[in-house]
Parts: structure tokens; C-alpha cells; sequence
């Protein structure tokens, strides 16, 4: 009996070939070497290792240690390497070529796969944007006056993006409940999750010039899953009046694989109806649907804790971009937008603990694995899977635990 080649596919494998996301990769042979790689059911196309053995006018992009050349190289480019890519492994005159680059994925180390330039964070679900203001403002309307005018963002830290997989050590800071009469330093107490799906940016623009819905398209690389950690204690006591600052920027983990835009197109959706006018650069009822249907799976220590719809978000991704660019702001190869935490409309359906547990938790506690997958729908039936994102929880570091000042009994704050 012949041996399985690992083209052969399982029915239904969430990466087959219309989805073919890309990632970065080592071999234990070869630490220190990262290629260039697309997944492929079980295993990883080394496409370094093809583009040098067999021609490609595209070598000098596929041979890079991370993704950015290819995404800084345009939409045309991308189209090109994805039917190349598609061909090397349904096409059978290239089956033994391809066979002999496919290498398991539990042989392989994943890294980030493209530097981040700039990272922005959204909050584009109405559900979670409601939930959160009840929460935070319970004296005050849920949502702010812009919220349904325009898509509110912040700017993040790119440098601490990290790849599922990478542990998350719990943040220390400064947090004070309405009832202490002075801040506390220490490990956060309100550790928390927040599901997003994440986009990313290839085709940079120029300076002065916004990007428009309509170019969506054509900058827009690819697509991953995207876990914003969030300290809710440290968040909570510093984000009046410029919004999230450290109680976010510790760790912000993505998938391994990015997705191209591409392969999303069956999954196109309308976004919910709009109660407001909006201005003409983020008006879209005439426009291409800009909604995904991506289903997205919650899981801690194994328990699936929640199923967050994409498509339930208020504010596409096309919007966001058109946002983001409509001060003459540019975009970098590289960066990074996320979508805000996705919640729908349902008890089981929120994207973050906060949420899940009215705000009274508990949160995630030293240990805890935190698992986001999600899926959407491809030609023909099949499904297009996104890269997992994971990740622990780790003790805070001993020397944060209590604060800078630790060692002088004057100087520590009255404990709460
Ligand atoms: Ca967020």
C-alpha cells in the first residue's frame, strides 16, 4: 500500500488549498535559519527552499527571513505567489517537487512572521463596546457620543507583539479601586483576554494621501487572530483621559499564519445595519460588503468559554483603515490593525472575562492557557482556518511584585 502524502488532505482541513496562509519558520537542523513557509493541512511548504530550487521571479521576496518585502511588493505580487503556491501543491506535475518541501509542523519552530510597524488597536464592537461601558461608567451612557460616527481606536505598542505560543508574564503596575484611599503597586489582580481579529498591512501609503475604503484591497495584506491581553485593575485606574497605556501594552499575542485577504472571499458579509449617518470616507452601503463571517472559538485550560462573532462587528475593517489614513496619516509595511474585541450578542458570544463576568471575574490566574481559533467559510464548502493563538500565563516577576520602592517600608503605599 502506498504511503499518505501529506497532500492528500483530511476532508475538511481548515488549510487546504484556498487557504495557503503564510508564516515564518526554523528546523532543529537549522535554528538560527528562518524561512519563509505557507501551511498546508499538517505541515509547512518551506517556500525558501522552492523558490531556490526551481524558478521564480519572486525568489528575492521568498527567500527573506520575515514576510515584509513580500507585502511591501503590492497585490499584484501576492496574486502571483498564491497561484504559484496553489499550483505547487494541487497541480499533479509538481507533486514529488512539492512532497520533498513539506516538512510536519510539530518539526518545526514558528516565529513572528513579519516585523510590526505600527500596531492600532479598534473597538469596533458595539456588543463589547456597551458591555464595557456599563461596567466602567455604570453612572454614564454606555456608549460615548462618537462611538456611532466614528471607529475609536488607540495607537499601541508594535514592539511587544509576540507570537502564539510566547508565555505572557503578568504585568505589575498601579492600580486603585474608587474606595482606596491611595494606588497599590503590584502584579495585576484583573489579568484578562480579548479576543480580535487582526489585519495587516503590505502596500504602504504616502504621506498626506488617506486611503480610502475602496484601496482596502490593494494594502491590505492578510489576516490573523489577534489576543489583547489587558490588566483591567491597571487600565481601569490610568486610562482617563488619553485611554490605554500600560494596562495593554505588555503583550499582544498573533497567530503564526497570516491569512491571505484573498482567501476571505467567501466569507464576505454585510456588517450589521447602521442607526446613524455616517460621513461620506466611511459610508460603505454601496461598497463591497466589508464584514467577514469568522467564527471564533474562546478556550481556557481546554474549556471552551466562548464563540465571538466577527460578522456581529459594528465597524469593518475597510472603515478602519479609511479612518486611520483620513488625517494624511500613512501606512507602513507591516502594520498592524486590530479589530477591538469581538463580542456579539449572546451571554455565550463575548470576547474578554471582563464581559463574561460582569466584571466581577475571576480572571486568568499563573497557569492558565488561553486558546483563540476561529474559521470562516471557502469555496465550495470548505473552511478556511486561521492560525491559533496561544498562550500562558506566567508568575510576575519577583522583582515587580512590590514595586520599585519595595525595600523602603516609607516609601510602599497603604495596602488596600
Ligand atoms: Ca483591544
Amino acid at each position: 500500500m502506498p504511503e499518505q502524502s501529506p497532500l492528500d488532505l483530511p476532508e475538511g482541513d481548515p488549510f487546504g488549498p484556498h487557504n495557503l496562509p503564510y508564516g515564518v519558520f526554523s528546523t532543529r537542523e537549522q535554528p538560527g535559519h528562518r524561512r519563509i513557509g505557507v501551511r498546508y493541512g499538517a505541515h509547512v511548504l518551506d517556500l525558501h527552499a522552492l523558490a531556490t530550487t526551481s524558478p521564480s521571479p519572486h525568489a528575492a521576496l521568498l527567500t527573506a527571513p520575515t514576510l515584509n518585502p513580500l507585502m511591501a511588493a503590492g497585490r499584484s505580487v501576492w496574486q502571483a505567489v498564491r497561484e504559484a503556491v496553489r499550483a505547487a501543491v494541487t497541480d499533479p506535475a509538481h507533486r514529488a517537487t512539492t512532497e520533498d518541501l513539506l516538512i510536519p509542523l510539530d518539526e518545526v519552530t514558528l516565529h513572528l512572521p513579519f516585523e510590526v510597524a505600527d500596531y492600532v488597536d479598534f473597538y469596533a464592537s458595539e456588543h463589547h463596546a456597551t458591555n464595557v461601558g456599563r461596567i466602567f461608567r455604570p453612572d454614564g451612557a454606555a456608549l460615548t457620543p462618537n462611538w456611532k460616527h466614528l471607529p475609536i481606536g488607540y495607537h499601541g505598542r508594535s514592539g511587544t507583539v509576540v507570537v502564539t505560543g510566547t508565555p505572557v508574564v503578568r504585568p505589575s503596575g498601579q492600580r486603585k479601586a474608587p474606595s482606596d484611599p491611595a494606588p497599590v503597586f503590584g502584579p495585576s489582580v484583573r489579568l484578562d483576554i480579548e479576543a480580535e481579529v487582526g489585519f495587516v498591512v503590505g502596500t504602504p501609503s504616502a504621506l498626506h494621501e488617506p486611503v480610502g475604503q475602496d484601496a482596502f484591497r490593494d494594502h491590505v495584506f492578510g489576516v490573523c487572530l489577534v489576543n489583547d491581553w489587558s490588566a483591567r485593575d491597571l487600565q481601569a485606574w490610568e486610562y482617563v483621559p488619553l485611554g490605554p497605556f500600560l494596562g495593554k501594552s505588555f503583550a499582544t499575542s498573533v497567530s503564526a499564519w497570516i491569512t491571505p485577504l484573498d482567501a476571505l472571499d467567501h466569507a464576505r458579509t454585510a456588517p450589521p445595519s447602521r442607526d446613524v449617518p455616517l460621513l461620506p470616507y466611511l459610508d460603505d452601503a454601496r461598497r463591497e460588503p466589508g464584514g467577514f463571517d469568522i467564527r471564533i472559538q474562546v478556550d481556557i485550560n481546554g474549556e471552551t468559554i466562548s464563540r465571538p462573532p466577527f460578522s456581529a462587528m459594528y465597524w469593518t475593517a475597510a472603515q478602519q483603515l479609511a479612518h486611520m489614513t483620513v488625517n494624511g496619516a500613512s501606512l507602513r509595511t507591516g502594520d498592524l490593525f486590530a479589530s477591538g474585541t469581538v463580542s456579539g450578542p449572546e451571554p455565550d458570544q463575548l470576547g474578554c472575562l471582563l464581559e463574561l463576568t460582569k466584571g466581577g471575574g475571576p480572571y486568568l490566574q499563573d497557569g492558565d492557557e488561553v486558546v483563540l481559533t476561529a474559521w470562516c467559510p471557502g469555496p465550495d464548502g470548505a473552511r478556511i482556518g486561521l492560525g491559533e493563538v496561544r498562550g500562558r500565563v506566567a508568575p510576575a516577576h519577583a522583582e515587580s511584585t512590590g514595586g520599585p520602592a519595595a525595600d523602603d517600608p516609607a516609601a510602599v503605599p497603604p495596602a488596600s
